[in-house]
């Protein structure tokens, strides 16, 4: 292997990144980019990294959550105050069921570059044309679909005022907000009581800071970027736009760019782990990814899919143990989960079928003598989005038309997600 720095993956083939026409721009804003300071510090990083690896020996679970695709015009108060609540309030509904404490990872502050199936789309009225890659690439409306360099400073803006708002808003005084989870959409529930009864407990007692505590996570797609925001701490590199960065399942080819990457930053990374995985592959991947074995490091996000997961996690979880190498394990209970509304051709999921891939891959776990360190959803604070069918709210594939905001992937609402967080706090295992 050759020796790695922030921009040796040029010499590789990459996947799934916009490359644009006018160079000239682009150099100059990329050049831009790497002067401006890092959004998130080493330390932190590090931190975050100490805390996966408890996650990884069950000492600990994590909620890692958010947009699929982050949007510009969601950069707002009481937007930003919704989602960071929702992760928070998530985390707490687990550790007062389980008295095991949690970490809490936001997909925010960064969420704005997207991998897709086909790189163009059909648009009636507008032909064949590139499809939506995120806003840190291009717009969603059909007519801004051309890759602006620019778009990456605009991104680099919002996570910016997005990080400084949110740190702001978790350090204040008063944590009331965050300690009131609305149960009120869950009444159909057999649980219902019980949800009251631990929501009621969470608010009646004080937080702790570490409670407080969250972090920032995107899939780090377009690699320019990233590169710009890879910064020296002493002898080492860190991604420093977020604290966790994560190999998506499409860019995670062994001899590819994304792999020469990430495999030299120090920050804590993630890789999906999808059904194509092939279990040598995967020995090979964790290898080249956590060279020294460093527990906390490397989390393996599984995204199989309801019903898949018996077929691929127990050769995956032989296969790391063969390795020897750590890693920490998450179930993304969401990305293997995507069907099309009949009546409606909306991309949905369903809430039942994210649950029971949950389900399985913990008791997959334990019948393995692994451990699950936690769950990886997409999911958005606002409570009247209609992207996912099912809950005890009862939102049905008709409801979907009401409120369908994603740019990209079908979210859970907050009601279906809180509600996820108290099931599953009550099927870990003591
Ligand atoms: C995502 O996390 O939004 C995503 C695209 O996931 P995956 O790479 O697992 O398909
Ligand atoms: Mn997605």
């Amino acid at each position: 292997m050759t020796a790695w720095t922030p921009k040796s993956w040029r010499v590789k083939t990459a996947h799934q990144m916009a490359e644009y026409e006018d160079k000239e721009v682009a150099d100059k804003v990329l050049t831009k980019l790497s002067k401006l300071p890092p959004l998130v510090q080493s330390r932190e990083a590090d931190r975050l990294k100490t805390l996966l690896a408890q996650a990884g020996r069950g000492e600990r679970f994590i909620v890692q959550g958010g947009d699929c695709a982050e949007r510009f015009v969601d950069c707002e108060q009481g937007r930003l105050e919704q989602q960071l609540k929702l992760v928070l309030q998530m985390g707490l509904i687990i550790e007062h069921i389980t008295g095991k404490p949690t970490v809490k990872i936001c997909r925010i502050a960064g969420q704005y570059s997207k991998p897709r199936s086909k790189p163009t789309e059909e648009v009636p009225g507008f032909g064949e044309i590139k499809s939506f890659k995120g806003d840190n690439i291009n717009g969603f409306e059909p007519k801004d679909r051309k890759w602006d360099p620019e778009r990456l400073l605009l991104g680099y803006w919002h996570s910016a005022a997005t990080l400084n708002f949110l740190r702001g808003y978790a350090s204040m005084g008063d944590h009331t907000p965050i300690q009131s989870i609305n149960v009120s959409d869950m009444k159909s529930s057999p649980e219902f009581a019980s949800f009251s009864e631990d929501a009621r407990e969470i608010f009646s007692k004080s937080l702790s800071p570490e409670q407080l505590e969250f972090f920032t996570s995107h899939e780090a797609m377009q690699l320019d970027l990233e590169e710009a925001l890879t910064r020296p701490a002493g002898d080492k590199f860190y991604n420093l736009s977020a604290h966790l960065v994560w190999i998506g399942d499409r860019t995670r080819q062994l001899d590819c760019a994304h792999i020469e990457y990430f495999r030299g930053i120090k920050n804590p990374i993630g890789v999906k782990v999808g059904p194509s995985m092939k279990n040598d592959e995967l020995k090979e991947l964790i290898s080249i990814l956590n060279p020294d074995k460093e527990e906390g490091r490397l989390m393996l996000i599984t995204r199989y899919g309801a019903g898949k997961s018996e077929q691929h996690l127990p050769g995956h979880i032989q296969a790391v143990k063969e390795s020897g190498v750590p890693v920490t394990w998450q179930c993304d209970a969401v990305h293997g989960n995507g069907v099309v509304a009949k009546s409606n051709k909306l991309k949905t999921r369903l809430v039942n079928d994210i649950m029971t891939e949950i389900f399985e891959v913990m008791a997959i776990h334990k019948k393995c003598g692994s451990i699950l360190g936690g769950i990886h959803l997409e999911m958005t604070g606002q409570c009247d989005v209609t992207e996912v069918v099912g809950g005890s709210m009862n939102l049905t594939e008709e409801m979907l038309t009401k409120n369908y905001e994603t740019y990209c992937d079908p979210r859970m609402n907050y009601s279906q997600a809180i509600e996820a967080a108290f099931k599953v706090g009550n099927e870990m295992p003591a």
